[in-house]
């Protein structure tokens, strides 16, 4: 029955009952009585209802009673109302579980903290890399479990956009990742995975680099030595040994250059995060560089721009090599008659190094990449000028290892402007 059709039915039911005791009332003479009692009979019959409703709803597993006209149409649409509500919360809960046990299953561990850092929730995998068991430590904080010290500074210092890496405490031969997200607004989630293997290989990588580049400098120096003999003999009168010894000299050079990159580049590469660091005054630094290229470059102009005195906490050699890397570039990418400039300024939250040069510039589409070992826009220049492909790749190094950005902008046939912005 429709809703309205149930309506009419109560109303008619209600005159029915008022014209029926009215009628009973006018007979016995007793009409407000019998009114009364009807409406009593009435209402004790909707009072019925009502509890019979009240004591369903407690147990709302059993059937709705059994009941017709508005009543009925009352039970009909709460229990609609109830297979639905049942319905959506069973695809919530097959969701949650889907998502659980996608979770749990990750070979990485994962943590799900509350804002206070407490254990929330975690996985099966964070039982074997951490020794975590849920649902035991539910509640527990998190840094009354995991207890080294480098977590519990990056946790409290909240400042998650770079990973960490941490040995186990389980397993010292193994090497755990962290990476942690807020969400929800402000709940953590911890992803630790084991990043032993790529370590190691890195590792590998870092010492095969540095042994071969050492090995080939005991063959280069005898080499060059021979050189160096050969070209104060008479055998250089004949001009087909001198262009010969031009050569062999130029190479064995260039070779030297490329060793000397690659050992320092894997020096600075190998060198851990706490090497020590000291207040290192930039003014004075490229004061100094700007000495040396007045020798080394005699006809070009450097101009140096200081507009601070702020020094830079960090390692010397380092920042030395970066910025001598970027001014020796913008003089090698550039023609004789433009000058570079150099400046150090402060800005509000950084202190910046600008060089920049009005040389040949970089298309856009090689900016991101020049930073890579052995990268080149333009091989046949490349050969030209004598780089190794490692200058930039060092100044990158060096950067992240300052905490500093290294910033490039350029413009094909303009110039170009290399920048490290460092955070104060
Ligand atoms: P290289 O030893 O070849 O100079 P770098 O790593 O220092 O190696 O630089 C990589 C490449 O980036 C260079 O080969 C060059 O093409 C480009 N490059 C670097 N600095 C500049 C600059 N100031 N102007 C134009 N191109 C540059």
């Amino acid at each position: 029955m429709s809703l309205a059709g149930s309506w009419r039915a109560e109303l008619r039911k209600l005159l029915l009952v008022l014209a029926a005791s009215g009628l009973l009332g006018w007979v016995t003479g007793y009409t407000l009585e019998m009114l009364c009692i009807g409406l009593g009979v009435l209402t004790g019959i909707w009072l019925w209802q009502l509890w019979l409703m009240r004591r369903w709803l407690e147990d709302p597993d059993q059937p709705p009673p059994e009941s017709a006209g508005i009543w009925g149409l009352v039970y009909d649409t709460i229990y609609g109302l109830q297979r639905e509500n049942r319905e959506a919360r069973g695809r919530l809960q097959s969701t949650v579980d889907y998502l659980r046990s996608s979770f749990a299953s990750m070979r990485d561990g994962v943590l799900i903290l509350t804002q206070s850092g407490a254990i929330e929730w975690s996985n099966y995998a964070a039982e074997g890399l951490l020794g975590l068991q849920y649902p035991r430590d539910r509640g527990q904080p998190v840094l009354n479990l995991l207890r080294w010290p480098a977590f519990h500074d990056y946790f409290l210092k909240g400042d998650f956009q770079q990973p960490l890496q941490i040995p186990s405490d389980r397993n010292s031969r193994q090497i755990l990742q962290v990476e942690i997200t807020t969400f929800a607004g402000g709940d953590f989630l911890l992803f630790f995975r084991d990043v032993t293997r790529v370590v190691q290989m890195e590792q590998m990588r870092r010492d095969f680099v540095g042994n071969v580049s050492h090995e080939l400098r005991t063959p280069l120096t005898v080499f060059k030595g021979y050189l160096d003999t050969l070209s104060s003999s008479e055998l250089l009168e004949d001009p087909r040994f001198q262009k010969a010894a031009a050569q062999m000299d130029m190479q064995v050079q260039r070779m030297e250059n490329l060793l000397t990159d690659l050992l320092w580049l894997s020096r600075i590469e190998t060198v851990s995060e706490d090497r020590e660091t000291e207040d290192v005054n930039m003014v004075a630094m490229l004061e100094e560089l700007r000495e040396e290229l007045r020798s080394s470059h005699p006809d070009r102009l450097v101009v140096l721009e200081l507009e601070t005195r702020d020094a830079v906490k960090g390692n010397y050699r380092e920042l030395r090599s970066a910025v001598s890397n970027l001014v020796i570039n913008a003089l090698k990418y550039s023609e004789d008659d433009k000058p570079v400039s150099v400046s150090w300024v402060r800005g509000d939250q950084e202190l910046v190094l600008n060089v920049v040069d009005a040389g040949v510039g970089i298309e856009a589409e090689h900016i991101s990449r020049i930073t890579e070992r052995f990268y080149r826009v333009d091989e046949s220049r490349n050969a030209r000028t004598g780089g190794t492909g490692l200058g930039l790749a060092i100044v990158k190094h060096v950067a992240a290892s300052h905490r500093a950005e290294l910033i490039i902008a350029s413009e094909p046939g303009r110039g170009s402007r290399f920048a490290l912005h460092f955070a104060l």
